[in-house]
């Protein structure tokens, strides 16, 4: 392996953040703790597994150039060695609990191979603020063993104390080549690769999820729903949002699935008897707890690829109405649609509906009823259509 390959190929779409890293391991400078600022799936986890092979490669030709080949390396490239660690919150944020015994245990816990093990945290800025400060006392006194790599998209969320104990690096949305790409190893159809690409809006996680068939069919419905209301008329605006929470609560059904076998597996080791004795006090209802955290962070998932869907089909009415060129829009494939409610809904209303799908996020943000923090949104999109047409 030479050059950027080495680092994976989603590395390859951040050449600065990979730059910096090399420049940190040739001169034996790499921090404790790394902030990595950016959309999420963009390269992190190929930046974090590359830095871990370049800091303990058994026969590393150069401190930035892992062999690939060691067995060190191979444990770390198939995420099967404790050298490399990741963390995700369960559901919508890290607690403090979680902290203190994962993290803390975790990066305290001496290393019996290798060299510096990394530790990291996806998601950071959803750490809460207790949370923070918890881990806040790791990093004013790092274990010299470890490498913390935090990742937030809103690095306004982290203290002041986490920022300034960190090193920056920033990671950047993919060009639409780099997708096409992607698009083309998922298996997506020649005739709707560039169409996905577009409507990826720079994110290969967008873009795997929009290459599953009943995710593209929900983007139809999710865009078509100005001209819905327009139809329609606001009697439509309450079975619209129920709808569209319907889909995300099926999206949510192959996770049910799975958390139905973990809690089998586990009475079953448990050896947990047919009325349900045999679990350790509390257990049940712990693990039941996590699993339903799970289960509404996939459905908040699903919501804000609805939300994305309908965020991006108003910027592209905004777009055609200042006349700008079919090569600046995110939803081509639906250019006719666009330039037919370009007509329906004016640009100041267009800007309205646009601050309502931000406000949109920030109630689910804080647990907000998804069906009626929906239905504000639409009767937001529907009310101009309506008074126009009256
Ligand atoms: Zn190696």
């Amino acid at each position: 392996m030479t050059g950027l390959a080495a680092w994976g190929r989603d590395a390859e779409e951040q050449p600065a953040a990979v730059r910096a890293l090399r420049e940190a391991l040739r001169a034996d400078e790499v921090a404790h703790a790394w902030l990595v600022v950016g959309p999420p799936g963009v390269g992190q986890a190929d930046l974090a597994r590359s830095l871990a092979m370049a800091l303990n490669c058994e026969q590393a030709a150069a401190p930035d150039e892992a062999c690939g080949t060691c067995a060190t390396c191979e444990r770390i490239a198939r995420d099967r060695d404790e050298l490399l660690q990741v963390f995700e919150p369960e559901g919508a944020a890290y607690v403090v609990d979680t902290v203190r015994t994962e993290w803390v245990a975790t990066a305290t816990r001496s290393l019996t191979a290798g060299r510096r093990r990394v530790l990291r945290i996806t998601a950071a800025d959803r750490a809460n603020v207790p949370a923070q400060n918890a881990f806040l006392k790791l990093l004013e006194e790092p274990p010299p063993s470890v490498v913390w790599i935090l990742e937030a998209e809103e690095e306004s969320a982290l203290l002041d104390t986490i920022l300034s104990r960190c090193r920056r690096l920033a990671v950047v949305p993919w060009g639409v080549d780099a997708l096409r790409r992607r698009a083309r190893d998922l298996g997506v159809a020649d005739e709707r690769v560039e169409a996905v690409a577009r409507a990826a809006l720079g994110s290969p996680n967008r873009l795997a999820d929009l290459a599953d068939p009943d995710v593209a069919a929900a983007r139809d419905r999710h865009l078509g729903v100005v001209d819905a209301l327009a139809v329609g008329g606001p009697g439509l605006v309450v079975p619209t949002a129920k709808g569209l929470v319907a889909w995300a609560k099926g999206r949510v059904g192959p996770l049910r699935e799975r958390h139905a076998e973990e809690l089998a597996a586990l009475e079953r080791d448990l050896g947990v008897d047919e009325s349900g004795r045999g679990w350790p006090p509390g257990m049940r209802a712990r693990v039941l707890k996590r699993q339903e955290r799970l289960e509404r962070f996939e459905q908040r998932r699903a919501i804000d690829l609805a939300l994305d869907d309908v965020g991006s089909y108003l910027r592209d009415l905004l777009a055609v109405q200042s006349a700008a060129s079919d090569d600046v829009l995110v939803n081509l494939d639906h250019a006719e649609a666009l330039r037919r409610d370009a007509q329906r809904l004016p640009a100041a209303d267009v800007v309205r509906a646009l601050a309502a799908v931000a406000r949109c996020r920030e109630a689910l943000d804080r647990n907000g009823n998804p069906e009626l923090q929906l239905e504000r949104l639409l009767m937001a999109i529907a009310l101009p259509l309506f008074r126009v047409a009256a």
